[in-house]
Protein backbone atom coordinates (compact mmCIF):
# COMPACT_ATOMS: atom_id res chain seq x y z
CA UNK A 1 0.00 0.00 0.00
CA UNK A 2 1.16 3.43 -0.82
CA UNK A 3 1.88 5.91 2.05
CA UNK A 4 3.22 9.67 2.43
CA UNK A 5 3.18 12.57 -0.64
CA UNK A 6 0.19 12.45 -3.66
CA UNK A 7 2.89 13.09 -6.44
CA UNK A 8 1.28 15.54 -8.46
CA UNK A 9 1.05 16.65 -12.69
CA UNK A 10 -1.58 17.28 -15.26
CA UNK A 11 -2.05 19.23 -18.62
CA UNK A 12 -2.64 23.02 -18.85
CA UNK A 13 -4.47 23.81 -21.59
CA UNK A 14 -7.61 26.23 -23.01
CA UNK A 15 -9.59 24.74 -23.41
CA UNK A 16 -8.52 21.67 -21.82
CA UNK A 17 -11.76 19.79 -20.90
CA UNK A 18 -11.63 17.64 -23.83
CA UNK A 19 -7.61 16.11 -23.09
CA UNK A 20 -7.47 12.43 -22.97
CA UNK A 21 -4.25 12.83 -21.09
CA UNK A 22 -5.46 12.19 -17.28
CA UNK A 23 -7.20 8.79 -18.84
CA UNK A 24 -3.54 7.32 -19.82
CA UNK A 25 -1.71 9.28 -16.92
CA UNK A 26 -4.47 7.93 -14.34
CA UNK A 27 -3.93 4.51 -16.02
CA UNK A 28 -0.29 3.84 -15.65
CA UNK A 29 -0.18 5.36 -12.05
CA UNK A 30 -3.07 2.55 -11.10
CA UNK A 31 -0.86 0.21 -13.11
CA UNK A 32 2.27 0.86 -10.99
CA UNK A 33 0.84 1.23 -8.25
CA UNK A 34 1.69 5.06 -7.91
CA UNK A 35 0.22 7.44 -4.99
CA UNK A 36 -0.27 9.94 -7.65
CA UNK A 37 -2.83 12.14 -9.51
CA UNK A 38 -2.75 14.05 -12.72
CA UNK A 39 -5.58 16.82 -13.71
CA UNK A 40 -6.81 19.15 -16.28
CA UNK A 41 -5.57 22.50 -15.75
CA UNK A 42 -7.87 24.93 -17.52
CA UNK A 43 -5.79 28.43 -17.97
CA UNK A 44 -5.93 31.34 -20.34
CA UNK A 45 -2.93 32.46 -22.09
CA UNK A 46 -3.56 35.81 -19.82
CA UNK A 47 -2.72 33.61 -16.53
CA UNK A 48 -0.29 31.05 -17.91
CA UNK A 49 3.13 32.57 -17.09
CA UNK A 50 2.05 32.86 -12.97
CA UNK A 51 0.52 29.34 -13.30
CA UNK A 52 4.04 28.18 -14.27
CA UNK A 53 5.79 30.13 -12.09
CA UNK A 54 3.81 28.49 -9.18
CA UNK A 55 4.04 25.03 -10.17
CA UNK A 56 6.24 23.75 -6.99
CA UNK A 57 4.02 25.89 -4.89
CA UNK A 58 0.88 24.26 -6.64
CA UNK A 59 2.43 20.75 -5.14
CA UNK A 60 3.14 19.87 -9.59
CA UNK A 61 6.20 17.82 -10.11
CA UNK A 62 5.16 19.08 -14.00
CA UNK A 63 2.60 19.28 -16.52
CA UNK A 64 1.91 18.65 -20.16
CA UNK A 65 1.21 21.73 -22.15
CA UNK A 66 -1.58 21.73 -24.89
CA UNK A 67 -2.93 24.68 -26.93
CA UNK A 68 -2.48 27.32 -27.11
CA UNK A 69 0.66 27.64 -24.35
CA UNK A 70 3.56 25.57 -25.44
CA UNK A 71 4.98 28.34 -27.37
CA UNK A 72 4.58 30.48 -24.16
CA UNK A 73 5.73 27.37 -21.96
CA UNK A 74 9.32 27.39 -23.90
CA UNK A 75 9.79 31.05 -23.42
CA UNK A 76 8.95 29.90 -19.13
CA UNK A 77 12.18 27.31 -18.94
CA UNK A 78 15.09 27.74 -17.17
CA UNK A 79 16.34 24.28 -19.43
CA UNK A 80 14.98 23.15 -22.98
CA UNK A 81 16.56 20.05 -24.97
CA UNK A 82 17.60 20.65 -27.67
CA UNK A 83 14.50 19.36 -29.51
CA UNK A 84 12.38 21.96 -27.86
CA UNK A 85 14.82 24.46 -28.66
CA UNK A 86 14.79 23.75 -32.25
CA UNK A 87 11.37 23.42 -32.38
CA UNK A 88 10.96 26.67 -29.53
CA UNK A 89 8.06 25.10 -28.03
CA UNK A 90 7.46 22.71 -25.40
CA UNK A 91 4.85 20.31 -24.29
CA UNK A 92 6.09 18.56 -21.51
CA UNK A 93 7.69 20.30 -18.21
CA UNK A 94 9.49 19.22 -14.86
CA UNK A 95 11.81 19.97 -12.64
CA UNK A 96 15.58 18.86 -12.40
CA UNK A 97 18.10 20.24 -9.55
CA UNK A 98 15.61 22.81 -9.09
CA UNK A 99 15.24 24.00 -12.39
CA UNK A 100 12.79 23.79 -15.13
CA UNK A 101 12.94 22.35 -17.74
CA UNK A 102 10.97 21.26 -21.07
CA UNK A 103 10.89 18.95 -23.81
CA UNK A 104 8.70 18.80 -26.87
CA UNK A 105 7.57 14.92 -26.83
CA UNK A 106 5.29 15.20 -29.70
CA UNK A 107 8.27 14.26 -32.29
CA UNK A 108 9.07 11.24 -30.17
CA UNK A 109 5.29 10.09 -30.18
CA UNK A 110 4.87 10.77 -33.62
CA UNK A 111 7.84 8.44 -34.69
CA UNK A 112 7.22 6.23 -31.99
CA UNK A 113 3.58 5.61 -33.28
CA UNK A 114 4.77 4.95 -36.68
CA UNK A 115 7.77 2.51 -35.38
CA UNK A 116 5.36 0.53 -33.60
CA UNK A 117 2.24 0.95 -36.51
CA UNK A 118 4.60 -0.22 -39.44
CA UNK A 119 7.65 -1.52 -38.60
CA UNK A 120 10.78 -0.42 -40.79
CA UNK A 121 8.70 2.28 -42.31
CA UNK A 122 11.67 4.36 -42.66
CA UNK A 123 14.21 2.51 -44.07
CA UNK A 124 13.20 3.25 -48.12
CA UNK A 125 11.03 5.88 -46.97
CA UNK A 126 12.48 8.85 -49.10
CA UNK A 127 10.23 11.52 -49.58
CA UNK A 128 7.39 12.44 -47.21
CA UNK A 129 4.41 14.82 -47.90
CA UNK A 130 3.24 17.02 -45.04
CA UNK A 131 -0.31 18.29 -45.47
CA UNK A 132 -0.61 21.30 -42.68
CA UNK A 133 2.27 23.98 -41.55
CA UNK A 134 0.69 24.45 -37.89
CA UNK A 135 2.27 23.80 -34.59
CA UNK A 136 2.20 19.78 -34.87
CA UNK A 137 3.58 19.77 -38.62
CA UNK A 138 6.59 21.38 -37.12
CA UNK A 139 7.24 18.73 -34.45
CA UNK A 140 6.75 15.71 -37.08
CA UNK A 141 8.84 17.70 -39.61
CA UNK A 142 12.16 17.94 -36.98
CA UNK A 143 11.36 14.37 -36.23
CA UNK A 144 11.54 12.99 -39.97
CA UNK A 145 14.77 14.92 -40.21
CA UNK A 146 16.05 13.03 -37.31
CA UNK A 147 15.11 9.67 -38.97
CA UNK A 148 17.14 11.55 -42.15
CA UNK A 149 14.10 11.67 -44.88
CA UNK A 150 15.56 12.77 -47.53
CA UNK A 151 13.04 14.81 -49.35
CA UNK A 152 10.30 16.43 -47.29
CA UNK A 153 7.42 18.60 -49.07
CA UNK A 154 4.68 20.52 -47.08
CA UNK A 155 1.71 21.68 -48.53
CA UNK A 156 -0.76 23.89 -46.60
CA UNK A 157 -3.72 26.03 -47.42
CA UNK A 158 -1.50 29.57 -46.06
CA UNK A 159 1.03 29.03 -48.35
CA UNK A 160 2.94 31.90 -46.50
CA UNK A 161 3.06 29.82 -43.35
CA UNK A 162 4.26 26.84 -45.09
CA UNK A 163 7.53 28.81 -46.76
CA UNK A 164 7.97 29.80 -42.44
CA UNK A 165 8.25 26.31 -41.15
CA UNK A 166 10.71 25.57 -44.00
CA UNK A 167 12.61 28.00 -43.59
CA UNK A 168 12.63 27.33 -39.55
CA UNK A 169 13.43 23.95 -40.15
CA UNK A 170 16.48 24.25 -42.18
CA UNK A 171 17.66 21.14 -44.56
CA UNK A 172 15.62 20.16 -47.60
CA UNK A 173 12.03 21.23 -46.70
CA UNK A 174 10.22 22.06 -50.02
CA UNK A 175 6.82 23.63 -50.34
CA UNK A 176 4.14 23.29 -53.04
CA UNK A 177 0.45 24.60 -53.74
CA UNK A 178 -2.28 23.37 -51.47
CA UNK A 179 -4.20 23.58 -55.77
CA UNK A 180 -1.35 20.98 -56.72
CA UNK A 181 -1.58 18.39 -53.91
CA UNK A 182 -2.45 15.72 -56.27
CA UNK A 183 0.77 16.03 -58.36
CA UNK A 184 2.54 15.69 -54.52
CA UNK A 185 1.31 12.11 -54.40
CA UNK A 186 2.87 10.64 -56.79
CA UNK A 187 6.46 10.53 -55.52
CA UNK A 188 5.73 10.14 -51.94
CA UNK A 189 6.67 7.30 -49.63
CA UNK A 190 4.76 8.92 -46.84
CA UNK A 191 1.57 11.03 -46.51
CA UNK A 192 1.15 12.59 -43.21
CA UNK A 193 -2.01 14.33 -42.61
CA UNK A 194 -1.29 17.03 -40.00
CA UNK A 195 -4.22 19.98 -40.53
CA UNK A 196 -7.21 19.66 -38.57
CA UNK A 197 -9.61 18.45 -41.63
CA UNK A 198 -11.28 15.49 -41.15
CA UNK A 199 -11.57 15.51 -37.57
CA UNK A 200 -14.96 15.29 -35.43
CA UNK A 201 -16.71 18.89 -36.40
CA UNK A 202 -14.25 19.81 -39.01
CA UNK A 203 -14.67 19.47 -42.89
CA UNK A 204 -13.33 16.08 -45.08
CA UNK A 205 -10.03 16.41 -46.14
CA UNK A 206 -11.41 15.90 -49.85
CA UNK A 207 -8.05 14.48 -51.80
CA UNK A 208 -8.33 11.63 -54.23
CA UNK A 209 -5.17 9.26 -53.40
CA UNK A 210 -5.28 7.97 -56.76
CA UNK A 211 -2.09 9.13 -57.44
CA UNK A 212 -0.35 7.83 -54.73
CA UNK A 213 1.93 4.38 -54.96
CA UNK A 214 0.26 1.42 -53.83
CA UNK A 215 3.38 1.26 -50.87
CA UNK A 216 2.93 5.00 -49.66
CA UNK A 217 2.27 4.84 -46.06
CA UNK A 218 -0.64 7.54 -44.79
CA UNK A 219 -0.73 8.60 -41.76
CA UNK A 220 -3.38 11.08 -39.93
CA UNK A 221 -2.78 12.63 -36.32
CA UNK A 222 -6.38 13.83 -35.89
CA UNK A 223 -7.53 10.66 -34.29
CA UNK A 224 -11.15 11.68 -33.38
CA UNK A 225 -12.60 9.51 -35.38
CA UNK A 226 -9.91 6.87 -35.40
CA UNK A 227 -10.26 6.13 -38.86
CA UNK A 228 -10.24 9.61 -40.67
CA UNK A 229 -11.97 9.73 -44.10
CA UNK A 230 -8.38 9.88 -44.98
CA UNK A 231 -7.59 6.25 -43.18
CA UNK A 232 -10.44 5.19 -45.04
CA UNK A 233 -9.48 5.73 -48.35
CA UNK A 234 -6.17 5.00 -47.99
CA UNK A 235 -7.21 1.35 -46.01
CA UNK A 236 -9.55 0.72 -49.10
CA UNK A 237 -6.89 1.11 -51.86
CA UNK A 238 -4.64 -1.20 -49.99
CA UNK A 239 -2.05 1.26 -48.08
CA UNK A 240 -0.57 0.41 -45.32
CA UNK A 241 -2.22 2.84 -42.90
CA UNK A 242 -1.19 3.96 -39.06
CA UNK A 243 -3.83 6.36 -37.22
CA UNK A 244 -3.43 9.42 -34.56
CA UNK A 245 -4.11 7.66 -31.46
CA UNK A 246 -0.47 6.32 -30.92
CA UNK A 247 1.22 9.67 -30.85
CA UNK A 248 -1.12 10.66 -27.85
CA UNK A 249 0.27 7.81 -26.37
CA UNK A 250 3.57 7.86 -26.75
CA UNK A 251 3.90 11.24 -26.44
CA UNK A 252 3.02 10.80 -22.84
CA UNK A 253 5.36 8.21 -22.11
CA UNK A 254 8.50 10.55 -20.78
CA UNK A 255 6.85 13.23 -18.91
CA UNK A 256 5.28 10.34 -16.80
CA UNK A 257 8.68 9.05 -16.25
CA UNK A 258 9.97 12.35 -15.13
CA UNK A 259 7.31 13.02 -12.93
CA UNK A 260 6.52 10.36 -11.24
CA UNK A 261 9.99 7.98 -11.77
CA UNK A 262 8.75 4.93 -13.52
CA UNK A 263 8.76 4.45 -17.62
CA UNK A 264 5.92 3.21 -18.71
CA UNK A 265 4.45 1.04 -21.72
CA UNK A 266 2.20 1.61 -24.65
CA UNK A 267 -0.24 -1.71 -24.20
CA UNK A 268 -2.52 -2.64 -26.66
CA UNK A 269 -4.86 -2.53 -23.16
CA UNK A 270 -4.63 1.44 -22.93
CA UNK A 271 -4.99 1.54 -26.48
CA UNK A 272 -8.14 0.21 -25.98
CA UNK A 273 -8.76 2.21 -22.79
CA UNK A 274 -8.55 5.23 -24.84
CA UNK A 275 -10.34 3.86 -27.67
CA UNK A 276 -13.59 3.74 -25.70
CA UNK A 277 -13.50 7.02 -24.33
CA UNK A 278 -13.57 8.33 -28.04
CA UNK A 279 -16.12 6.40 -28.75
CA UNK A 280 -18.29 6.57 -26.05
CA UNK A 281 -18.32 3.21 -24.82
CA UNK A 282 -16.90 4.78 -21.64
CA UNK A 283 -17.24 8.46 -20.54
P1 LIG B 1 -2.58 24.37 -35.66
O1 LIG B 1 -1.23 24.87 -35.27
O2 LIG B 1 -3.77 25.23 -35.37
O3 LIG B 1 -2.55 24.06 -37.26
C1 LIG B 1 -3.73 23.71 -37.95
C2 LIG B 1 -3.39 23.34 -39.39
O4 LIG B 1 -4.60 22.89 -40.04
C3 LIG B 1 -2.84 24.49 -40.22
O5 LIG B 1 -1.92 23.99 -41.16
C4 LIG B 1 -4.11 24.99 -40.93
O6 LIG B 1 -3.86 25.67 -42.14
C5 LIG B 1 -4.81 23.68 -41.22
N1 LIG B 1 -6.24 23.87 -41.45
C6 LIG B 1 -7.19 24.17 -40.52
N2 LIG B 1 -8.39 24.29 -41.13
C7 LIG B 1 -8.18 24.06 -42.46
C8 LIG B 1 -9.04 24.04 -43.61
N3 LIG B 1 -10.36 24.27 -43.48
N4 LIG B 1 -8.50 23.76 -44.81
C9 LIG B 1 -7.16 23.50 -44.94
N5 LIG B 1 -6.32 23.52 -43.89
C10 LIG B 1 -6.82 23.79 -42.66
O7 LIG B 1 -2.90 22.97 -35.00
P2 LIG B 1 -1.86 21.79 -34.60
O8 LIG B 1 -1.47 21.95 -33.19
O9 LIG B 1 -0.80 21.71 -35.63
O10 LIG B 1 -2.84 20.51 -34.66
C11 LIG B 1 -3.38 20.08 -35.90
C12 LIG B 1 -4.24 18.83 -35.69
O11 LIG B 1 -3.43 17.78 -35.17
C13 LIG B 1 -5.38 19.01 -34.68
O12 LIG B 1 -6.50 18.32 -35.19
C14 LIG B 1 -4.86 18.34 -33.42
O13 LIG B 1 -5.91 17.82 -32.62
C15 LIG B 1 -4.03 17.21 -34.01
N6 LIG B 1 -2.93 16.79 -33.12
C16 LIG B 1 -2.83 15.47 -32.82
C17 LIG B 1 -1.79 15.04 -32.00
C18 LIG B 1 -1.70 13.57 -31.64
O14 LIG B 1 -1.06 13.27 -30.62
N7 LIG B 1 -2.25 12.66 -32.42
C19 LIG B 1 -0.83 15.94 -31.53
C20 LIG B 1 -0.93 17.29 -31.88
C21 LIG B 1 -2.00 17.70 -32.69
P3 LIG B 1 -3.64 27.27 -42.19
O15 LIG B 1 -2.20 27.50 -41.82
O16 LIG B 1 -3.96 27.64 -43.57
O17 LIG B 1 -4.59 27.87 -41.17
Amino acid sequence: MNTGTILRAGVVGHPVKHSRSPIIHGYWLEQFGINGRYDRYDVKPEDFSHFVKTLSEQGLQGVNVTIPHKEAAFLALDEATDRARRLKAANTLWFENGKLWGDNTDSIGFLANLDQGHPGWDINAKSALILGAGGAARAIIAGLQERNIEKITIVNRTRERAEELALMSGGQVAVAEWSKLSFQLESADLVVNTTSLGMSGQPDLDLSLDPLGKNALVTDIVYVPLETNLLKQARLRGNPVVDGLGMLLHQAVPGFEHWFGKRPVVTDELRYLVEDHITGIRA
